[in-house]
């Protein structure tokens, strides 16, 4: 083996050769800048294609970006670092316009500022990049598992499980854009922390986000299936002797182990690491409705149905079911109460659906242990790039900004690096 290895590095092509570990968004978009730069460049997926995740982002549609990236967005399980706020002010929305335009993708903002192809399908993204990647002659391998880097001298020592067995590459320096833990039915299991660790990295505790919030279903049992469009969720915590509360605007879904729809992945981004501390989430079910106003057609209700039975007091003010529910929880027929239930329905969250449907992972590489342009301060010559970061941004395009930003930066670290500038 030790004369394998030996020979890989005699025979190594004289040409400055990248290793990127991961075909995901980050890897594609770093491999596309260093080809342009002229660098050689090699692609290691595991899976048997490029982008899979990136071809599922948005509902199949590939929200891209957002119009409103500031660091305000994103979030560090351990310090956060001015240079997630540098990177992503120097790579920002509008680069991703224009990289994506000069590939021949045209994107349009939604009306909350979330950027989509115009074809609205998400694998176009990944096409053009490998179109891209194809026209160039960029080397990409797939079905090659990386499961140990080693640097040797100057070089480092790739071992990949292939098709074809196990496989030694060489290269001058290594990039790992092998994303987080979060639904590793796209390759991202994980399995890269032990390798960056074995560099002599730490990983920061790690937590998924964007993601189901499981919580206690007493009152809730009848609710099933049941959406409720633009409610009003507020989380509550106390952290530190402190109360902390994040409210957002969205759709809440009732399902059998607690909550799901837009507004819990908004919300599940600001809680995740801190359901040790307990966390009560809120529902508004009328956020434009006052509470006076809520208890008028109660009263309303009640002068003119004498007969009815209170459980449908709150018919034709929220969907009938939750109406009962809200009465029986209440258990009374006092009309401000009632309207308290409505403004106010609260649940005790237990817990997530973890890594296995979560969209993103919490936690990472920490930022301490980089340099601005992303390189390892363990080891010369490793740079990180998106999800393997201790970065993590909200819902809305925020995640694969990161993903281009960093991959960015990253990319200019290696061509001033390489001299190619
Ligand atoms: C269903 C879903 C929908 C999403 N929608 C959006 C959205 O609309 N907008 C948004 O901003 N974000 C979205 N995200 C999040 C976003 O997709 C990720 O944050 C982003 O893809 C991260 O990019 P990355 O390059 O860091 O990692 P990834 O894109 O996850 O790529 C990592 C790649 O590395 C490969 N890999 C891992 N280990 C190895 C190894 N040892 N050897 C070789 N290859 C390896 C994996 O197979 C994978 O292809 C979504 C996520 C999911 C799961």
């Amino acid at each position: 083996m030790l004369y394998n290895i030996a020979m890989m590095l005699k025979n190594k092509n004289e040409k400055q050769n990248i290793a990127i570990i991961g075909g995901g968004a980050s890897g594609l978009v770093l491999a596309k800048k260093l080809c342009d730069a002229g660098l050689r460049v090699c692609v290691y997926e595991r899976g048997e294609r490029l982008g899979k995740k990136l071809s599922a982002t948005g509902n199949g549609q590939g929200n891209i970006t957002n119009r409103n990236v500031t660091c305000a967005e994103y979030f560090s399980v351990g310090k956060t670092d001015e240079k997630v706020s540098e990177i992503l002010q120097k790579y920002d929305d509008k680069q991703v316009f224009d990289f994506f335009a000069s590939l021949g993708v045209l994107l349009f903002f939604d009306e909350r500022g979330r950027a989509y192809p115009t074809g609205r399908q998400a694998s176009a993204l990944t096409d053009v990049l490998r179109f891209y990647l194809q026209e160039n002659g960029v080397e990409t391998r797939l079905s090659t598992w990386v499961t140990d880097v080693k640097k040797q001298g100057e070089t480092f020592v790739l071992t990949a499980k292939t098709q074809d067995g196990e496989k030694r590459f060489v290269a001058d320096t290594v990039v790992f854009c092998t994303g987080g833990t979060a639904q590793k039915n796209f390759g991202t299991d994980g399995n890269a922390y032990a390798r960056i660790r074995a560099l002599g990295h730490t990983i920061t505790k790690l937590y998924p986000s964007l993601v189901q919030l499981k919580t206690d279903t007493a009152h809730t049992k009848t609710l099933k299936g049941i959406r409720v469009a633009d409610a009003r969720l507020t989380a509550t915590y106390e952290k530190n002797g402190e109360r902390k509360t994040v409210s957002v605007i969205g759709d809440v879904i009732f399902t059998e182990y607690g909550v799901s729809g837009d507004a819990v992945f908004r919300i599940s981004a600001f809680v995740t690491d801190v359901l040790h501390l307990g966390v009560t989430l809120s529902i508004d079910f009328l956020p434009e409705q006052t509470k006076e106003s809520i208890a008028t057609a109660i009263e309303n209700k009640k002068s003119q149905f004498v007969s009815q039975s209170s459980s449908e007091l709150l018919c034709g003010i929220v969907n009938n079911q939750i109406g009962r529910a809200i009465v029986k929880r209440e258990n009374t027929a006092d009309s401000s109460r009632l309207a308290d239930g409505v403004k106010n329905f609260t649940l005790s969250v237990t817990g997530s659906l973890g890594f296995d449907y979560a969209q993103v992972t919490k936690g990472g590489v920490p930022l301490c242990e980089v340099t601005e342009g992303l390189q390892s301060k363990k080891v010369q010559g490793v740079y990180f790039a998106g999800e393997t970061l201790d970065v993590d941004g909200q819902c809305g395009g925020f995640n694969l900004q990161w993903a281009f930003s960093s991959a960015c930066a990253v990319a200019d670290a290696i061509i001033k690096d390489k001299g190619q500038v």
